[in-house]
């Protein structure tokens, strides 16, 4: 089971659905999703996702030597894990999703998008975590490993979904320990799987955002190595190297929503992930409605201008202090 990403992408089933690793039990749950229970008793319960966008490869590799270092023994696990590669029929064909958005449609919304493989898949998700952090104590994480589509002002960052109770700084540390420089935080509830966890589980959750991915095999792996290594200390139960710089911190104030053919968004084509706008700019026209910045500076995130209708065209933040 030490190659689920070859058996993945062939879409094969294994002959043995359960067994024993080094320092670990384990457990294939379908397609993509694989169960490590640890010899030694743990504390941690981690969902480790990737994949999730067919096109991100570079993390689906990085989860793909984590599970070799385990299987091999160099690395013993001290935390149960989920290892879950998100997208499969996407993953084998290199793209970001083939009929519907995945990360859109989590907490039931599937229901709201047209039948697919995908919002399957997702329905089934749902109930794989669910009966994974439902025998969990109360120290859950969720790492959802993703790849941006854009250039960035920040070469890595995380997005954190909305959250009643407070944070953790120990996990936002880890977050910044793990190689990103800019942490997100949304304000409001939406469709990804970080969402659902951290709104269904109270899970430590957190969409990482790790640069630009090429097609397996392509990636130049060395540009996540602190990623790298902040998850092998993880499922190790060790503490990452330590990071000293700073991580910005900002907070969703406003998305942008494409909702007609009419929508335009007014910033060019190339524009980086965090790029200021100042008080006052037309950022888009969907017929009558208008979006500007409101705050005195506002960074825009993920702007996309052909995403389907009643989806985020982007968002802005403004910087927390
Ligand atoms: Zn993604």
């Amino acid at each position: 089971m030490e190659n689920l990403l070859a058996l993945t992408l062939a879409d094969e089933t294994p002959d043995q659905h359960e067994g024993d690793g080094p320092s670990f039990h384990w457990r294939w749950l379908g397609r993509g999703v694989l169960e490590l229970t640890p010899q030694e008793a743990s504390e941690r319960s981690l969902v480790l996702s990737c994949g999730i966008h067919g096109n991100e490869t570079a993390p689906v590799e990085i989860v793909d030597l984590l599970l070799h270092a385990l299987y091999r023994g160099e690395v013993a696990l001290h935390c149960r894990l989920l290892v879950v590669l998100g997208n499969p029929p996407a993953l084998a064909q290199n793209k970001r999703y083939v009929v519907s958005d995945i990360n859109r449609m989590f907490g039931g919304r599937w229901s709201q998008f047209p039948q697919s493989d995908e919002t399957d898949r997702a329905q089934w998700l749902e109930k794989v975590v669910t009966d994974f952090f439902t025998t969990a104590g109360e120290n859950r994480w969720h790492l959802d490993l993703h790849t941006a589509i854009r250039a960035s002002y920040h070469v890595r960052f995380g997005v954190l979904p909305q959250r009643n109770q407070p944070w953790d700084e120990e996990f936002l540390t880890w977050l910044g320990d793990a190689g990103l420089e800019a942490l997100v935080f949304h304000q409001s509830p939406g469709g990804t799987f970080t969402h659902f966890t951290c709104d269904n589980f109270g899970a430590l959750a957190c969409t990482l955002e790790l640069g630009k991915a090429l097609p397996f095999g392509q990636n130049d792996l060395s540009r996540f190595a602190p990623t790298h290594l902040a998850l092998r200390a993880l499922l190790g139960g060790t503490s990452p190297e330590h990071c000293q710089e700073h991580v910005e911190r900002y907070r969703v104030v406003q998305q942008i929503t494409r909702r007609s053919d009419a929508f335009q968004l007014h910033m060019a084509a190339h524009t980086l992930n965090f790029t200021p706008f100042r008080q006052g700019v037309l950022l888009a026209e969907d017929g009558d409605e208008r979006y500007e910045v409101h705050e005195k500076t506002e960074y825009v995130l993920f702007p996309n201008p052909s995403v389907a209708f009643g989806l985020r065209a982007g968002l802005m933040l403004e910087k927390m202090c």
